[in-house]
């Protein structure tokens, strides 16, 4: 038979198992989601049979008539999302919608100016283990010991310094609304682009619940499966007819080969989706639960980097209850809540220990979690990570038992792909 059971059981077992994880745990991976069945069955489509070199209209294939559509669609919906003139949804993660945008922009040898790894920046921001970080000479800005937000002091003073080329506003753990007019007065007064990775926020932007990239930024980049909720894929968006010829050129043949046209679809499928007044509700649900979720781990005893947070993403600083993030995040997976480590600002402990955990909402929300239920979350962290407080790394495996069972209890009620 076809069916993949039968066809290959081990490959099978491992998917299903997957299933039964993501249907019995609590992910708070701030930068996961859970697509719906129409998304998955788009990016499960024939498409993936097709090659479609070069854009719609202009391929270096036949037979590309039906694919033309496809694509068009993902990029009228983007568009419409999020309001601006051009877009290219070929590239196959956020880390390759960067690269095409520096491909477009840079020339190897050239200053950019991002944000640190250790601050809440993104590997390809600059990071020296990174393509960004050694063709490129990055100079990185951070946060204020003060308070931990961003020191847009810092940033005036190193573009002053450096005159880059190219400032990147974003990152992976950035709880705060960023300020865009103030990079584009930055940037301005360089005579630097300034390129916005909206990849954590894009859902939230195309949702109405926090500010747009645009009019300030020259180019924007996102990926599609955070916040955004679509397949795992990158995009990248702009409002100058100059930047997006030399964008298009960049991905294709710059970086890129064939379209990956199936996961195009599922794109288009998933904008479809964030165009709906449904999807405003969620994106105001993300950020009231991740309020919630912030202001229960306080009153738990524990920090939150900034005091809270105005978007999806929260930084749990574990250093109150003397615990560190590694030994926290291996806890909380016993009990059945995946999250994962992550420095806090000026974090005293190496990358594979850390003293905080990054915390998200989006995929609590999509499965149907409100405020009530992530304050309970909340106190389920905070009774695990007491344990590991009493009894180190081990924990307190009578607490992590009961969690997980109050956790197992809490996500029958709310059923995940009950139909597959
Ligand atoms: N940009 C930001 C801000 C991200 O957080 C990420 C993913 O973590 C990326 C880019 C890279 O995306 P991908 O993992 O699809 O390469």
């Amino acid at each position: 038979t076809e069916a993949l059971a039968s066809r290959d059981p081990d490959l099978f077992d491992s998917i299903t198992k997957e299933l039964g994880r993501q249907r019995h745990e609590i992910e708070l991976i701030a930068s996961e989601n859970i697509v719906s069945a129409a998304v998955m069955e788009a990016q499960g489509s024939v498409l993936t049979n097709k090659y479609a070199e070069g854009y719609p209209g202009r391929r270096y294939y036949g037979g590309c008539e039906f694919v033309d559509v496809t694509e068009n669609l993902a990029r009228d919906r983007a568009k419409e999302l999020f309001d601006c003139k051009y877009v290219n949804v070929q590239p196959n993660s956020g880390s390759q919608a960067n690269q095409g945008v520096f491909n477009a922009l840079l020339k190897p040898g050239d200053t950019i100016l991002g944000m640190n790894l250790a601050s809440g920046g993104h590997l390809t921001h600059g990071a020296s283990v990174n393509q960004s970080g050694k063709w490129f000479n990055a100079v990185q800005y951070g946060v204020r010991q003060q308070d931990q937000r961003l020191d847009y002091d810092q940033v005036r003073e190193l573009a002053l310094e450096h005159k880059p080329k190219l400032i990147v506003a974003g990152g992976s753990a950035i709880p705060r609304q960023i300020d865009f007019a103030k990079f584009r007065e930055i940037a301005d007064e360089v005579g630097a682009l300034l390129m916005v990775d909206m990849a954590h926020f894009a859902g939230l932007v195309a949702g109405g619940e926090h500010p747009s990239p645009f009019p300030y930024a020259d180019v924007a980049t996102t990926t599609t499966h955070k916040t955004l909720r679509g397949p795992r894929g990158g995009m990248i968006l702009t409002n100058d007819v100059e930047i997006a010829k030399k964008v298009n050129s960049a991905i294709f043949p710059g970086i890129q080969g064939g379209p990956l046209m199936h996961v195009i679809a599922a794109k288009a499928v998933a904008f479809g989706e964030a165009l709906r007044p449904e999807f405003k509700t969620y994106a105001k649900q993300v950020i009231a639960n991740a309020q919630a979720l912030s202001d229960q781990l306080m009153k738990g005893g524990l920090d939150i980097v900034t005091g809270g947070t105005d978007t999806h993403v929260l930084l749990v600083d574990l250093r109150p209850k003397g615990v560190k993030g590694n030994a926290t995040e291996k806890a909380l997976e016993r009990a059945h809540i995946t999250c994962n480590k992550n420095g806090i600002p000026f974090d005293p402990e190496p990358p594979m220990v850390t003293s905080g955990v990054r915390l998200g909402t989006p995929a609590g929300t999509t499965r149907g979690f409100g405020e009530a239920e992530f304050r309970q979350i909340a106190d389920w962290i905070v009774e695990v990570v007491d344990g590991l407080a009493q009894n180190g790394e081990e924990g307190n495996a009578e607490v992590e038992a009961k969690v997980k069972a109050e956790v197992e209890a809490l996500c029958e009620k709310f059923p995940l792909y009950p139909n597959l």
